[in-house]
């Protein structure tokens, strides 16, 4: 099957032309000049459309266990949420458990993938209970396209590691090609501040992110940086929320160390008054790091204009408000911390990003696919369009408009916290390696077309 897209325009990390591309079965077969007569059993005409490569998300949870429950969307409708939103890609977390193996840890959540994915998909693994023959495995993980590791600086009790493991895993993953990431909070002033509240009887959501300030990340961000540059390796922090923690980022990276950051839509639309909506709506918002104030995300998107910030990922956990969320009526520790977030990434970067000046068309393709790319170990096959390539493409409609709801959502999860968003530029066409599996926001595509995507190892590139 040989498939043409005319006429449209192919926005890059790097570069912006008008050209013509064909796609042999899975791959891009060739970038050839407008108005080509290539033989092409179907052709598509993207004229007046962007043609950018597909989105790739570097952090998802789908169908994870937390506190008793589980997330909304499991590999099928996760995915499938995440094509009609123009991410083709995405990368989800393997937790390790108490005593187990991180193998283990993979095989369980390759059984949760298999032969439902839409699109596709890798798996991260998160170490929680560290011991030599933990150690032991890492090396060979990284051989067998799992380069990333993730530590909890945060939930004490549960996910939480101390200092000595984290510098342990970084140094030894660091130097073995695997790069580290962190939820950066402070897990011990978090629980501190967490008991205080609850005894005292201030249960509300809003006390979810009055127990975990801004400086308990900010400081959990210098503490990793700071382990980072003492083991001279790598290191990635996930959903950065806070701007004080992000001028630390800015400091590491002017020195000249490697440190990357994450941040994601929910802290770039979202502030921390939301909260207070009536009647346990506030719930809805509730993830770890919380919402912060307004204005704090004016230094976010600076961050992402200027490179201290290389990705924008949905960090999308997903559970009903009815049912799940309302577990922690009456205790906010027991609302389950995770938002929906898939399915709009792209639109919400692409329209409150280059829609509003903030960041340019090719910033904007790199932070959402070119980036996790190269720093998670699928450049070039994936987030560039480029011959031998992937076909993985999204046919981007810069006009037309868009209001985001919880009823047209493919996202099998109650509510939508950007409910009501409007703005311009949808994808109209998504494939994934050649294949159409969404049109104009609708998933057409077909469960178990995603395949797993082994990872190279960490390179400076
Ligand atoms: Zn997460």
């Amino acid at each position: 099957m040989r498939l043409l897209i005319k006429n449209g325009t192919v926005v890059t990390a790097a570069d912006q032309y008008r050209a013509d591309i064909l796609i042999d079965k899975e791959v891009v077969a060739a970038i050839l000049r407008p108005g080509s007569t290539a033989g092409a059993d179907e052709v598509v005409d993207a004229a007046g459309k962007l043609i950018f490569p597909g989105a790739i998300d570097v952090h998802t949870h789908f169908d994870m266990p937390f506190g008793g429950t589980v997330t909304a969307d499991d590999f099928r409708s996760g995915t499938r949420a995440a094509a009609a939103g123009g991410t083709t890609c995405i990368i989800d977390y393997a937790i390790q458990a108490r005593g187990g193996s991180l193998q283990a840890a993979l095989d369980a959540w390759h059984e949760r993938a298999a032969g439902k994915c839409a699109v596709d998909y890798g798996f991260h693994t998160a170490v929680t209970d560290l011991n030599e023959a933990v150690l032991a495995e890492m090396p060979s993980l990284i051989e067998k396209g799992y380069p990333s590791f993730k530590l909890f600086m945060a939930y004490k009790g549960a996910l939480q590691v101390d200092d000595a493991t984290l510098f342990r895993v970084l140094r030894l993953a660091g130097t073995s090609g695997g790069l580290v990431m962190v939820h950066a909070e402070n897990g011990d002033v978090i629980d501190v501040l967490t008991r205080e509240m609850i005894a005292r009887g201030a249960v509300e959501p809003l006390y979810h992110a009055l127990s975990r300030p801004p400086l308990a990340e900010a400081e959990a961000v210098n503490r990793f940086i700071a382990l980072a540059r003492l083991a001279g390796v790598p290191g990635y922090v996930v959903h950065l929320s806070d701007a004080g923690a992000l001028s630390l980022v800015a400091e590491a990276r002017a020195a000249g160390a490697p440190i990357f950051a994450e941040t994601c839509p929910q802290y770039l639309f979202l502030s921390m008054d939301r909260y207070e909506e009536p009647d346990f709506q506030g719930a809805k918002y509730v993830m770890s790091p919380p919402l912060r104030e307004k204005g704090n995300e004016v230094h976010l998107w600076r961050g992402l204009a200027a490179g201290t910030l290389q990705t924008v990922a949905s960090d999308h956990c997903s559970f009903n408000w009815r049912g799940q969320k309302e577990l922690g009526r009456g205790d906010f520790t027991k609302i389950p911390n995770g938002a929906p977030g898939v399915e709009t990434r792209v639109k919400l970067l692409y329209a409150g990003g280059v829609g509003e000046g903030r960041i340019s068309l090719q910033k904007f393709v790199d932070l959402v696919s070119t980036a996790p790319a190269r720093l998670f170990g699928l450049f070039p096959r994936k987030g560039t369009v480029s011959v031998g390539s992937d076909a993985d493409l999204v046919v981007f409609d810069p006009e037309a408009e868009f209001t985001i709801t919880r009823a047209g959502q493919a996202q099998n999860v109650d509510y939508n916290p950007f409910e009501g968003f409007t703005g311009r530029g949808v994808p109209e066409k998504v494939f994934c390696r050649g294949k159409l599996v969404a049109e104009q926001g609708r998933f057409t595509g077909e469960d178990g077309h995603g395949r797993f995507q082994p990872r190279t190892p960490f390179r400076l590139l």
